[in-house]
């Protein structure tokens, strides 16, 4: 899944800046009477889907030969043959370029050098630990300028607060801090997109760069962010960045951040102390920053992976039930390998294990079916929008999507609870709590809606192209609080770092029952009278297949 951070949204909306975001409708799931058992055909389905295969194609992807997979990395396009390879013995149509399986996509990938570098009067910060740009793809700065560090520069004259009273933050290098602040409720901070607005304010008072400190809470500390924003980033080769007036951006850790502080009088502590306060007002650090920032840019290539299989009705196989994963995940950097076991080898094994029970299935599914492995999934769902874009397959006759992508929870336990993601803005929502009973599974609305995982992963890209979708995440039994937080622990030590690789206890009973749950939610879509429409309380309810204006920001 693409990782969440603040500014991650940043980029887009500050390239719209105006542009205001419609509410969403918050829809209600339609209760459908559940039809507990499976017909012949979607028995014979499930019962084709092994935990054996799963299990041996996740080891594959996630095999040190494949070097984290990474987009435009030699392991990237080595996983993109073994999965085309997949799909041929499987039988499947290829549906790339050129009467291949690939798909070609062109990136770029953007470094920074060893002679980026910020200095904090005569201290210099470690990139990479105590410091790292934020990725804004918008050239080489060399910049300096004193500190004045301005809390959360939080403005609210009616309530008589003014964080940057009296501070003239031209030239200046800012530095500031992540809302909301302490006691601030995280969702009306959000819904007042406040982060946005306080940034704007800051850039356009003209300051010769920016620095965050990263707070970032228990459940994602700077150091992560900073590891994370220090890697390689892929971008399209043609993508605007910030624009050229954004100057540069700067996260600090704790570490890093202290020494900011080391001639104003007052430890990074006391100065955080104050900061949370109404009254603070504009603190001049009483030192000098300088930070350049350089990157050096290539251009790389990366594909998707398209096959399919012929639907058996002669009308309805114009029309296809699309289902994807994405299989890249961080490559290889450093010498550190990010095999991405859990996210998203496993995803994308349990797509080949519906692939595999499919090509094996008789009789065949009335509609034809597209399997997709993406690539560029963590830098910003870049395969999937590229292929919604250029689809392989014509994208009014995509009736659904249904994608996979780990954070692993399906082998915590034999799999009781399922989310689909998605489920209130369409029909399939309905398909899904019908045929989960057969399957003893308890569907549950979206337990963690501010991570807006909705948003976070390849389904989105079809879902603005009108295609309704659903991505499914499988969980144990019991009482959820257990099994997120066991997720919310992963996410601190294994997500998008090297540690994501298969662990012995895993429940490989799991990954099946997702799978099998995948299959026969595929099949009953294929064999519908009609493709799956969305809901008329979802905001998507006017979207039609083919769609090409972009979706207001997400709510
Ligand atoms: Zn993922």
């Amino acid at each position: 899944m693409k990782r969440f951070l603040f500014f991650d949204r940043g980029r887009r909306s500050l390239l719209g800046v105006f542009i205001v975001s419609v509410l969403a409708v918050q829809a209600i799931g339609q209760a459908v009477a559940p039809v507990a058992r499976l017909s012949g055909p979607e028995s014979d389905l499930s019962d084709k889907i092994t935990v054996a295969s799963i299990k041996e194609m996740t080891a594959a992807l996630s095999s040190p030969e494949m070097e984290g997979r990474g987009t435009g990395q030699p392991g990237g396009d080595k996983a993109a043959n073994w999965i085309a390879d997949k799909f041929k013995s499987f039988g499947l149509k290829p549906l790339g370029d050129k009467g291949s399986y690939l798909q070609k996509v062109d990136f770029k990938e953007t470094t920074a050098t060893a002679e980026t570098s910020f200095m904090a009067g005569d201290q210099s910060l470690a990139y990479g630990s105590e410091f790292a740009l934020i990725p804004q793809n918008n050239g080489n700065k060399n910049v300096s300028g004193e500190m004045v560090f301005v809390s959360y520069a939080i403005q609210a004259k009616q309530s008589n607060v003014d964080m940057l009273e009296g501070a003239n933050l031209s030239g200046k290098v800012v530095v500031m801090i992540e809302g909301p602040p302490p006691g601030f409720p995280k969702k009306s901070w959000e819904e007042q997109k406040a982060q946005r607005t306080i940034f704007r304010t800051v850039v356009l008072a003209g300051p010769s760069a920016v620095v965050f400190i990263g707070l970032g809470g228990e459940e994602r500390p700077p150091e992560e962010t900073i590891s994370y924003i220090s890697r390689r980033q892929i971008t399209r080769p043609d993508e605007e960045g910030y624009p050229a007036v954004v100057p540069p951006m700067i996260y600090v850790s704790a570490q890093g951040a202290e020494k900011l502080f080391s001639k104003s009088g007052m430890t990074r502590k006391q100065a955080l102390d104050q900061a949370a306060t109404k009254e603070f007002k504009p603190i001049n650090l009483k030192q000098k920053a300088k930070i350049v920032a350089k990157y050096e840019s290539k251009k790389v290539t990366s594909n998707n992976v398209a096959g399919y299989l012929e639907g058996s009705d002669p009308k309805l196989k114009a029309e296809a039930v699309l289902f994807s994963a994405h299989y890249d995940a961080y490559g290889k950097e450093n010498g550190k390998i990010y095999a991405g076991a859990a996210d998203n080898a496993l995803g994308t094994a349990e797509m080949l294990a519906v692939a595999e029970a499919y090509s094996k299935a008789a009789p065949k599914p009335k509609r034809s079916m597209v399997f997709l492995a993406v690539t560029g999934e963590e830098y910003g769902l870049y395969g999937s929008k590229y292929w919604a874009k250029e689809p392989t397959w014509d994208i009014k006759k995509v009736a659904a999507n249904l994608n996979l992508d780990g954070i692993g929870s399906e082998v915590y336990g034999p799999v009781k609870t399922m989310v689909g993601y998605g489920a209130e803005h369409s029909s399939i929502g309905s398909m899904l709590d019908a045929l989960a009973p057969a399957f003893e599974v308890n569907v549950i609305p979206d337990p963690m809606p501010d991570e807006k995982v909705f948003y976070r992963s390849d389904h989105y890209s079809f879902v603005e192209r009108g295609v309704p979708a659903l991505m499914l995440l499988g969980a144990p039994a019991g009482d959820k609080e257990v099994w997120m937080k066991r997720i919310k622990d992963w996410e601190k030590t294994d997500y998008h770092q090297p540690g994501d690789v298969i662990q012995p206890g895993w429940v490989w009973e799991g990954p099946e029952r997702v799978a099998e749950v995948m299959a026969v939610l595929g099949w009953r879509i294929s064999e519908a009278d009609a493709m799956p429409t969305w809901l008329s309380t979802s905001r998507f309810a006017k979207l039609e297949r083919g769609n090409a204006k972009e979706l207001p920001e997400e709510k």
